[in-house]
């Protein structure tokens, strides 16, 4: 197993802290260019922004695994300048507009600071009080003309914090992801080639990962990402049956989500593998959703695609809880299965 402590979390709290909205992944490339290149046979930054890695196995019998995580989170992007500091903005992927009233933000490359302003509760009437506020109603306030132009993204301002078992922070979906790569990369069993896409433009419709798939055509893929935990209890006190994963069960499995029918053969191949090397684990509610497991199962002449994510609560909301150990256990059920992996996995049955 890989080892797993204090270097992997400050790892994490590094790549959640900074800022890449789809679209200018820079900074969180920074840091994967960084760690990957010191392990990598080849590494190369495609046309899209993507940071395509390959790591050789030294084995005799080995099989090309592309894993992927992508590097955008949601986000903003300023498209108007109303003067006096205030700025009109859309969201980038998708955004609950409700979470935003009062929240702060960083703006463009300086990570000016803002907040996102709307009407204050003493002067609202009528339904306003009911009302899902429009986005278009909302401003980020800078408090300053000229601080931001328009193209600029904006981001949540949170910090990532280690709470006991916990993390909170912005984008775990998918650093997370991002972090389990890296550290997959560097503990790499010698029967396998690795191919580790570092994907761009997931949140806007899997948009590195498609061409990340092109580039490596590997054997297999695993998506590795976050997924929420719907988990809370009901407000009417009566069972959550819809709770799609929950936090400190392990590593969420995928069967089949909105884009996806997962490859049972590798279904069957995780689960096999968790429960041999008894590692916790839950199957994620088949449902919707998504994974980049839609782009890649899908390219060229169609690649066997699993999807294995770290439940989180408050997903794409300036603050997501997720469990260390739930961390963990996915670093090593994914370790566990590369270890097992032969050419016979992929013989049709
Ligand atoms: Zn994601």
């Amino acid at each position: 197993m890989p080892t797993f402590g204090n270097a992997q979390l400050k790892l994490l709290e590094r790549l959640c802290n900074v800022i890449a909205i789809s679209g200018d992944e820079s900074e969180v490339r920074k840091i994967v260019l960084e760690e990957v290149k010191p392990y990598a046979d080849e590494v190369r930054v495609d046309a899209l922004g993507s940071v395509l890695a390959t790591r050789q196995g030294r084995g005799r019998k080995r099989t090309r695994v592309m894993l992927d995580a992508h590097m955008d989170e949601v986000g903003f992007m300023i498209v108007d300048d109303d003067g006096d500091g205030l700025y009109r903005f859309e969201a980038i992927g998708g955004i609950d507009v409700r979470h935003l009233v009062g929240k702060q933000v960083f703006v463009g490359k300086e990570r000016t600071p803002g907040v996102i302003g709307a009407k204050p509760i003493h002067l609202m009437s009528g339904d306003e009080y009911t009302r899902k506020v429009p986005l278009d109603a909302l401003r980020i306030d800078v408090g300053l003309s000229g601080k931001a132009k328009i193209g600029d993204r904006a981001g949540f301002a949170t910090r990532f914090r280690r709470v006991g078992p916990s993390i909170l922070s912005k984008s775990i979906d998918d650093r997370i992801g991002v972090a389990t790569l890296i550290e997959l990369f560097r503990n790499l069993p010698p029967n396998i080639d690795l191919c580790a896409a570092f994907s761009v433009q997931e949140e806007i419709g899997l948009r590195g990962a498609k061409v990340a798939a092109q580039y490596f055509n590997p054997d297999m893929a695993i998506a590795v990402d976050s997924t929420p935990a719907n988990d809370l209890p009901l407000h009417d006190g009566s069972e959550n049956m819809s709770y799609n994963t929950k936090l400190g069960l392990g590593p969420a499995v995928y069967i089949a989500d909105g884009s996806t029918l997962h490859d049972p053969r590798l279904v069957r191949f995780l689960r096999e593998t968790a429960e041999a090397e008894k590692i916790p684990y839950q199957i994620r509610q088949p449902g919707g959703g998504g994974t980049d497991s839609g782009a890649i199962q899908r390219s060229l002449a169609g690649i066997p695609t699993v999807s294995v994510s770290v439940p989180h609560r408050y997903t794409h909301s300036p603050v997501s809880i997720a469990r260390v150990d739930d961390w963990k256990h996915t670093i090593n059920l994914l370790h566990a299965a590369l270890k097992r992996i032969t050419p016979e996995l992929l013989i049709l049955r």
